[in-house]
């Protein structure tokens, strides 16, 4: 039977998330930590699951609070952040605005929920390009507007004057999507959510040692949360990924060493990419490198061949690659393919 004719308009045209699982020896392409954070599950934990796990996950919360120096009621747990946004856009609906290019879930969900997504392209420099930002938010009016700041995949941060100018032309929700903060050098708007009720802000453990747990969460006025509440599955947060990313509190300090160390290892990463001929890393403030390379997909699959996985986005910014930063062994394997299949490239 065809069920496609059964299938909704709006979601007719959309393909499964491809998050590909590729055999290789490097796996550079999903932006995920090379330090796993080694927690402990207590065993009370496992003699509990034949009950449904705290609705409100009220520890993790309390722990997220007392880390972030915030109220309990601000937060808003998902699973991954990319549930977050989901809620978000079933509970406010669209239009859904967003420079481009970012992550692409925004536009995904927003189609898969019937709702218009508008990408207005970043400038030269990958940043926010404000007048025609704001044109857009005059003329749709979006209920939402989302800013991957670092964005993904160009790996910079936007200015912070030019999304404080977005925030205060919205007279929406403005959520900066900070799943990549604790790689950056800039402090970013958890400061400003008390001048702005129309301010969300995102995280995510993903990044940080813990993206098997699937938790992100929501940093926003109380209000805001609640609506959201509305729409959120009730045990939404498996008793585990509660339990385990409770524990990763406790583990701050291994969690900011392996940070310390990506970042340091990222911008080695960037400097030996600038230095190939051919090469051109653009700056990041993540935990991966977008790369322009002549006849990407070529060395896209060069890489591959010598086990070494990447993300081809060539689809998305003209002849690029975005590597994720590992260990420095990885690093170094990576490397040491990407001169071999640039020597075989010429
Ligand atoms: N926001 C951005 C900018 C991302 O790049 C990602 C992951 N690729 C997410 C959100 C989703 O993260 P999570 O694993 O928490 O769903």
């Amino acid at each position: 039977m065809d069920f496609s004719v059964l299938t909704k308009k709006n979601i007719r045209s959309l393909k499964p998330y491809k998050a590909e699982e590729l055999p290789c020896a490097v796996k550079l392409d999903a932006n995920e930590s090379p330090y796993c954070i080694n927690s402990k599950l207590s065993p009370e934990i496992l003699e509990k699951l034949n009950r449904y796990p705290d609705p409100d996950a009220n520890l993790l919360k309390t722990a997220i609070a007392k880390d972030l120096g915030i109220n309990k009621e601000n937060i808003l747990l998902g699973n991954g952040s990319d549930e977050l946004i989901y809620y978000l856009i079933i509970t406010f609906g669209g239009p859904v605005l967003a420079p481009v290019p970012t992550f692409s879930m925004y536009a995904i969900i927003s189609q898969a929920l019937g709702e218009k997504f508008i990408g207005i392209p970043l400038d030269k420099e990958f940043d926010i390009d404000t007048d025609k930002m704001i044109a857009a938010i005059k003329k749709y009016k979006p209920k939402l507007i989302f800013l991957s700041s670092p964005n993904n995949p160009t790996g910079n941060c936007f200015s912070a004057d030019r999304i404080l100018k977005i925030i205060e032309a919205s007279r929406n929700i403005v959520i900066v999507d900070e799943a990549y903060q604790p790689f950056a050098s800039e402090q970013g708007f958890l400061p400003f959510l008390n001048d702005y009720a129309n301010l969300a802000i995102m995280r995510t453990l993903s990044k940080i040692g813990l993206a098997a747990l699937r938790t992100g969460f929501m940093i926003a006025d109380r209000l805001l949360i609640d609506e959201v509440n509305k729409v959120r599955l009730p045990f939404n947060l498996n008793s585990i990924s509660q339990a385990i990313a409770l524990d990763a509190f406790k583990q701050k300090k291994a969690i900011i060493c392996a940070v310390k160390s990506i970042s340091t290892e990222r911008d080695r990463l960037t400097k030996v990419l600038a230095e190939m001929k051919g090469v051109t890393p653009y700056p990041s403030e993540a935990n991966f490198i977008l790369f322009a390379v002549e006849n990407a997909d070529l060395i896209y699959k060069k890489l591959l061949k010598s086990g070494v996985l990447v993300r081809n986005l060539s689809g998305v910014v003209k002849n690029s690659l975005r590597v994720t930063v590992g260990t420095p062994d990885e690093n170094n394997m990576f490397i040491k393919s990407l001169e071999r299949a640039l020597r075989r490239n010429i």
